[in-house]
């Protein structure tokens, strides 16, 4: 079997457009959704990722606001500037870009944004309604994830999905998003005995490691689907996903390629939460 490619990238084209037309009309209510991302350091990823996200908010026609602190910037200082933004009627969505430098305590951040504008899913209270089935920012990688299945026409009720890796951005929530599917779901991680009797058994495999080609063909069932979400570089410095793709895509149905797959959907799905923010903001 030679599977189908699953183009995240004209997905997520897609959805962008969707999410355009109801800003679009949401304007015309007198609102602007406004994201506001919080940058602290100099990393060079975080940098580019910032820069993917401002962009995505001029092309669908919300507003964004890049606040740049310095990497010894005091937990309080920041603390301060989230409080601010939390009160401030323009601002939607909240993001600190992560990671943040390690004299800041990361959780503490996550819980001082409000609920209500943590746009990208990581506060509890967020994470809560998500697990009981309750409106919610759902986290964007996983909810990407989900879009991708759903406009795929691939359907979750009864697969069994496996997923590997159980990190709280990524594995935790996709797994717990496709049982809120009703999908029968089965978590791998580093201290899992016997990953390839796990992963053979998946209707759906979501590989999300961060290894580059972890995933080979002889742990696939023939006709599985296949969500890679790794974001890896190779020796020669290429992106690459969790998932060896050339012979992995000779067994799967459904296969997602990296780059072009879950990626773009990303930050699709953190526009479509800054929406959803705005909108909320003048439908209570
Ligand atoms: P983490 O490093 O936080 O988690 C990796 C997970 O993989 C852990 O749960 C770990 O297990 C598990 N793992 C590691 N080694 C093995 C192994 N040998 N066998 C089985 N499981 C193993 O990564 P993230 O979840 O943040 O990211 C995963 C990948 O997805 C990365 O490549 C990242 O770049 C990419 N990513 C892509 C995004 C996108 O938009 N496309 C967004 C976010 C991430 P344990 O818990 O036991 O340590």
């Amino acid at each position: 079997m030679t599977a189908e490619i699953i183009n995240g990238k004209e997905i997520a084209a897609k959805k962008r457009l969707e999410i355009a037309e109801e800003v679009e009309k949401l304007k015309s209510k007198g609102v602007t959704p406004g994201l506001a991302v919080i940058l602290v350091g100099n990393n060079d990823a975080s940098r580019t990722y910032v820069k993917n996200k401002q962009k995505a908010c001029e092309e669908l026609g919300m507003n964004s606001l890049l606040i740049k602190m310095s990497e010894d910037v005091s937990e309080e200082e920041l603390l301060s500037k989230i409080e601010e933004l939390n009160g401030d009627p323009s601002i939607h969505g909240i993001l600190v870009q992560l990671p943040i430098p390690k004299h800041i305590d990361e959780k503490r951040v996550i819980e001082s944004i409000s609920p209500l504008k943590d746009v990208d899913g990581f506060h509890p209270i967020n994470i809560g309604r998500m697990m009981t089935g309750q409106n919610a920012f759902l986290p964007c990688t996983p909810y990407g994830i989900l879009v991708l299945l759903e406009e795929s026409g691939i359907s979750i009720e009864g697969k069994h999905v496996v997923v590997v890796g159980r990190s709280n951005i990524v594995g935790k929530p996709v797994g717990q998003l496709l049982l809120n599917k009703n999908a029968t779901v089965t978590y791998c991680h580093s201290k899992t005995k016997d990953l390839t009797k796990h992963t053979t058994q998946a209707d759906i495999l979501i590989a999300a490691v961060g290894i580059a080609n972890f995933i080979k063909a002889e742990q696939v069932k023939e006709g599985a689907v296949v969500i890679d979400v790794g974001m890896n570089r190779n020796e020669e410095g290429k992106l690459c996903g969790d998932v060896a793709f050339n012979e992995v895509s000779e067994k799967a149905g459904y296969i997602t390629p990296v780059p072009k797959g879950v990626g773009p959907m990303t930050i699709t799905m953190l526009m479509y939460n800054t929406l959803k923010s705005a909108s909320e903001s003048i439908s209570d």
